[in-house]
């Protein structure tokens, strides 16, 4: 029966649990560290190598202080989430705002906090200059169409609505330098949750002969070339992860090659991965609170897909650790449940655990990105809590979980009472 790495011992879950009642998302300070750190050291050839922690992933600020903490910036693509960036300390070009449809607020605030501002569209730059004025540096985002294979999750980058065609991306720097603007940068993202190494490194030799191009055709000179979050975490126990440090080497091959040997170094190299950065440190904790035995073994859990919406969503694997029953055989078969009056409020299907009982305590793997963050209200479902195991051993609460007034908040009930119906 596979296993996977677990951080505390099921008495510790327990004490956990008498303080902070289930369902809940707690993340492992110390490994989000060290990962980081790991990434930032597969990087040191790169000079101004910068992470974008990408908010969306996990909008805590206490994650994203940490993160700071370790040198990365911020990438951020709503009103709420520069916000949130600002409040944690990150400013300036340590945010870049990658957003898309992008509202005139979101410009206004980014040009207020002196963040990168990387553009979706080309029509953006004169929405751009109309509503916050022009920046000192600007950004555009690449969509290769069918120059370039997608991934899975992402879909084919010609059916993306992200980014601008060939075509535009010149265009739009000549627009940009006629303008008046001086410093360039260049984005793309082609692929989410993707475990292949030479993904990444193709997508950066692309980029990088595409600014050789750039710089020689309109005769600018960029000075960042981001090539996007989607490196992916091993969700199920059969996947190997992301080897960061050969990851680096491939990059690095093709910096020499292409950025160098064409007169475009420097380029600082920036990523804005989300999910490798926290996704396999966060858990989320729930409890069995109904055994069903119908067609199918079920077991009813206080968590339901609103605390994790990947699997609904996606059909995606999230491992799953019974603690204290890692030992036993794994011979029955169960479809973990929500309460959600939908029946693909399942956060596993099929499932060989242990025979289950009610109180059993559920590690959910893997809910470190897009979990907590994902969570929906529907069906009067309430957002739980977020929890930080931090690295001397204490554990904080960096998020209380939600309670009927804060569902009710935005509804009026004084109103209610001269409303006739
Ligand atoms: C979602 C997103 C990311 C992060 O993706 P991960 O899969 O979490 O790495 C980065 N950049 C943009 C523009 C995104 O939309």
């Amino acid at each position: 029966m596979p296993q996977e790495k677990m951080p505390f011992t099921k008495e510790q879950l327990e004490d956990i649990i008498s303080i902070y009642p289930t369902p809940f998302h707690i993340y492992i300070e110390k490994d989000i560290r060290e990962n980081a750190r790991r990434l930032i050291n597969a990087f040191s050839w790169a000079e101004g190598f910068k992470e974008y922690f990408a908010v969306k992933a996990t909008p805590n600020p206490y994650i994203m202080k940490i993160l700071k903490s370790e040198g990365f910036g911020a990438d951020c693509s709503s009103l709420p989430e520069l916000l949130l960036a600002g409040k944690v300390g990150i400013g300036g070009e340590d945010i870049m705002l990658s957003s898309n449809d992008t509202p005139a607020e979101e410009f206004i605030k980014a040009k207020e906090l002196g963040a990168i501002i990387n553009l979706d569209d080309i029509s953006h730059i004169a929405y751009l200059e109309k509503h916050a004025g022009l920046p000192d540096i600007i950004s555009f985002r690449y969509n290769p169409g069918n120059r370039k294979q997608g991934n899975a999750i992402i879909g084919q980058p010609q059916d993306a609505k992200f980014g601008l065609t060939h075509e535009q991306l010149f265009e739009a720097y000549k627009m940009a330098k006629n303008m008046g603007i001086q410093r360039f940068g260049i984005h793309t993202m082609l692929a989410s949750n993707e475990l292949n190494p030479g993904h990444f490194v193709e997508t950066a030799e692309m980029i990088f002969k595409l600014v050789v191009e750039i710089s020689k055709n309109i005769k600018i000179s960029l000075e960042f070339a981001n090539i996007g979050g989607g490196i992916g975490i091993p969700y199920k126990p059969e996947d190997k992860p992301v080897d960061i440090e050969s990851l680096s080497k491939g990059i690095k091959e093709k910096y020499d090659t292409i950025i160098r040997t064409n007169n475009c170094h420097p380029l600082k190299l920036f990523l804005e991965c989300g999910r490798m950065i926290t996704g396999p440190y966060g858990y989320l904790v729930s409890k069995v609170r109904h055994i069903k035995k119908t067609y199918k073994n079920y077991a009813g859990l206080d968590a339901s897909i609103a605390d994790l919406m990947r699997p609904a969503l996606y059909g995606s694997y999230h491992h799953i650790t019974i603690p204290g029953k890692e030992d036993l055989p794994h011979n029955r078969v169960y479809d973990l449940t929500g309460s959600l009056c939908e029946n693909n409020d399942k956060l596993a299907i099929d499932r060989k655990l242990p025979e289950l009982e009610t109180g059993d305590i559920i590690v959910i793997h893997d809910t470190g990105a897009h979990g907590h963050s994902m969570g929906f209200n529907y069906n009067g479902k309430l957002r739980s809590a977020e929890l930080l195991f931090r690295e001397n051993g204490e554990i904080i609460q960096i998020r209380r979980a939600e309670t009927v007034d804060d569902y009710f908040a935005t509804l009026d009930f004084e109103g209610l009472k001269t409303f006739t119906a």
